[in-house]
């Protein structure tokens, strides 16, 4: 990227990487005494940023992190962080080197996988630390149930790899009612008891995703894996403790111009807006290409000047049109379109409420054009 790129960006991200350390804080005090925490930062961080956010986690107390790809781990490994790092799902054969080479801890989710990633550590010399994912409910990957023992001595007899974890996943723990999730839980326990049973040590246990954590602190164990609740946001809003959270991340724009058409003139392609009097629109340098959900198109709301204005016809790639006049637009003003502005405030949450998603994909959905701008630390949103 070019400096005039980097002085003046059409669309940003402002991240608070004191927002992402108040929430690492937050969580740590919620723990069971004595569990660890796991800053999952997969996905370039949920958008934030991964090797930033790690660091910025890891200085405030984390002590593992998290991704989904070799190629997030490798990342984390080429800034200099030397934390332990779990890669969560299931990789391919082909991969199973670079995992190694990284030092990443996989997860175990079959037994040929797990006889490739021992290939792969025995050819380099290595030993590689395992975890094995069991399936409690999810569907998703990890050992069935029934299998988890037979893999859990499997893998302990598997020259190349040495098993020191094993967890599950949640399907439900952000939802009210807990039944689910209390199911869940009871099955890992019933096989975490079998491995034991057979001599087996399980030197780390973990279940819980950021709904786990602030759902009971009975699903803690030894480590807990934050994703979403450190970037700010509840998994769900009876979750008291969520009042203390602090979102760390800000979309932001500016009005390129701002010019007055007639009632009646259609705005942007399939003229889906008509203009119901003479208006002034104002034309805003972000699009669907920077994460600007197209489902937004005449439905999503901006801030200028601290006032909600409605987007105007289609969601563009480059760029999307809002109503001036309801905010008084004038060219150069910020857009906010997730953050604050003055008082008002557009909440990740509502924004995916507009494109019928969730705030994860919204948050992971900001575009790789948009610059990521981290905020010192006394410039940290209060909340
Ligand atoms: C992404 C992920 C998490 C984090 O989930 P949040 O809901 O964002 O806290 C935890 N565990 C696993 C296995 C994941 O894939």
């Amino acid at each position: 990227m070019n400096n005039e790129a980097d002085t003046q960006p059409s669309a940003w991200a402002e991240v608070s990487l004191a927002n992402i350390a108040y929430n690492v804080q937050v969580l740590k005090s919620t723990l069971k005494p004595g569990t660890q925490l796991m800053a999952v930062v997969k996905a370039n961080a949920y958008g934030h940023g991964t090797v930033p956010v790690a660091r910025a986690a890891l200085d405030a107390g984390a002590t593992w992190l998290a991704v989904a790809r070799v190629s997030e781990g490798v990342e984390l490994r080429a800034a200099g962080l030397d934390a332990p790092v779990l890669l969560l799902g299931p990789i391919a054969p082909a991969e199973a080197t670079a995992a190694v080479n990284a030092q990443l801890v996989v997860s175990i989710t079959s037994l040929r996988f797990a006889q490739a990633l021992a290939d792969a550590a025995q050819a380099a010399g290595t030993t590689a630390s395992v975890h094995l994912k069991i399936d409690t409910g999810m569907s998703r990957f990890g050992v069935p149930l029934d299998d988890a023992i037979g893999a859990a001595q499997a893998l302990t007899r598997m020259d190349g790899l040495r098993l020191d974890g094993v967890f599950m996943h949640f399907a439900t723990a952000d939802e009210a009612d807990p039944s689910f999730a209390q199911l869940q839980i009871a099955r890992f326990e019933g096989a975490l008891n079998d491995i034991r049973r057979a001599g087996i040590a399980v030197p780390l246990v973990h279940a819980a995703n950021s709904a786990g954590i602030l759902a009971a602190t009975s699903y803690h164990f030894d480590l807990v894996r934050a994703g979403i609740a450190l970037y700010g946001i509840c998994p769900n809003s009876a979750f008291t403790q969520c009042a203390d959270l602090r979102t760390a991340l800000s979309l932001k724009s500016r009005v390129a111009y701002v010019r007055a058409i007639h009632r009646g003139t259609s705005v942007g392609y399939g003229r889906t807006f008509v203009a119901p009097r003479d208006m002034h629109v104002a034309l805003v340098s972000i699009g669907y290409a920077d994460g600007v959900r197209r489902a937004l198109s005449n439905k999503g709301e901006v801030l200028v000047r601290g006032h909600r204005a409605r987007i105007l016809g289609r969601v563009s790639m480059d760029q999307i049109v809002v109503d001036a006049d309801a905010c008084e637009a004038q060219e150069g003003d910020e857009v906010v379109l997730i953050g604050r502005q003055g008082d008002a405030e557009l909440s990740a949450e509502e924004v995916a409420g507009w494109a019928g998603t969730v705030s994860y994909e919204i948050l992971t959905g900001i575009g790789a054009r948009v610059p990521r701008v981290y905020l010192s630390a006394n410039n940290a949103n209060s909340r």
